[in-house]
């Protein structure tokens, strides 16, 4: 199925850390798999069992137009023999609208196109139980899988790296990821979260999604303290970008041949660039998590933006 093994940690050698005392490695999630790619593997996996335990037959879940977590869905319920259905934000779309979307309908996922107002309702408890009563073998995931089994499947990154750092570097969505991360800390290690959305309230959203999730609540008041929120990163907000982020990721990958996409793990280097300037002189051994987001043969192209090849 998807092998978390192919997620092996390197050593990032590149020129811009010379001036710096700091040492950087990466958590390769995105080699995983092509379609269901880096952290969305992860939130995915103890979600998929759960619909088997419950002898579903497959699985209902959100996403906008460019959605990696419907992608990812859809590919994983597929490999898992589950039918899916994607909840989609805006009705003028249709199956052809984009790469993404035919794709998620060729993996077999049944798209159901809705207004942005009735999507904007979609974590509302009447939304939910509207879907659950129209399609009731189905398994309800939230956007993004963003819940308990996403943040335990999340959980497995650390484990699997180890604990040898003294920071970890980690995009967010929905903060499921860095939800799972920060709840796997050990040794005194901090965690720096990079909000892809302008304005976003890192630390808020976290503790609700904790709290929503079980976790204890004076237990992730004190793990919220281990993080950092580098809030400069956004370059205008979800799914913006310009030529600087897009040269930066270029020059990147020229150096250690490792692609890296503009809705998320860009600014995430875009920020640990800023960070390791700014503290340049303290010793730190960085972990910085690839969550993936260049599937299905997606690539970035400094002349087109951001282009499907
Ligand atoms: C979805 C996604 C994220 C966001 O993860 P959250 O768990 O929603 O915070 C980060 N990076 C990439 C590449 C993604 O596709």
């Amino acid at each position: 199925m998807f092998d978390s093994k192919k997620s092996v940690v390197q050593e990032v050698r590149i020129s811009f850390l010379n001036k710096t005392n700091k040492k950087l490695f990466i958590k390769r999630d995105d080699l995983i798999d092509e379609f269901v790619s880096g952290n969305k593997w992860r939130k995915l996996k103890y979600n998929i069992e759960h619909a088997l335990q419950l002898g579903k037959k497959g699985i209902l879940t959100f996403g906008g137009a460019y959605s990696n977590h419907l992608l990812a869905s859809a590919a994983a319920c597929k490999e898992y023999g589950l039918n899916s259905i994607g909840i989609v934000r805006g009705e003028e779309l249709t199956l052809d609208s984009n790469e993404m979307l035919k794709k998620c309908s060729e993996l077999g996922m049944h798209l159901v196109f809705v207004s942005r107002n009735e999507y904007s309702n979609r974590t509302e408890n009447n939304f939910i139980q509207y879907y659950k009563a129209e399609f009731p073998e189905f398994y309800l995931v939230p956007e993004g899988g963003a819940n308990y089994y996403g943040i335990i499947g999340c959980q497995e990154i650390m484990r699997e790296a180890g604990f040898d750092f003294d920071r970890v570097f980690i995009a967010q969505g929905t903060t499921t990821t860095s939800c799972g991360i920060l709840t796997s800390l050990k040794n005194g290690m901090r965690l720096s979260v990079i909000p892809v959305l302008k304005g976003y309230d890192s630390l808020g959203e976290m503790k609700k999604l904790l709290n929503y999730s079980g976790f204890e609540q004076d237990w992730v008041n004190d793990l919220l303290t281990l993080v950092d929120v580098h809030s400069e990163s956004h370059f205008g907000g979800y799914g913006k970008y310009n030529s600087t982020l897009l040269e930066l990721m270029e020059s990147f990958y020229k150096e250690t041949s490792i692609p890296l996409d503009p809705v998320y793990t860009g600014k995430l280097i875009h920020a640990l660039y800023e960070y390791c300037l700014t503290t340049s002189e303290i010793e730190e051994k960085i972990l910085i998590i690839h969550t993936g987001g260049i599937s299905g043969g997606r690539q970035i192209s400094l002349s087109e933006g951001y282009v499907f090849n």
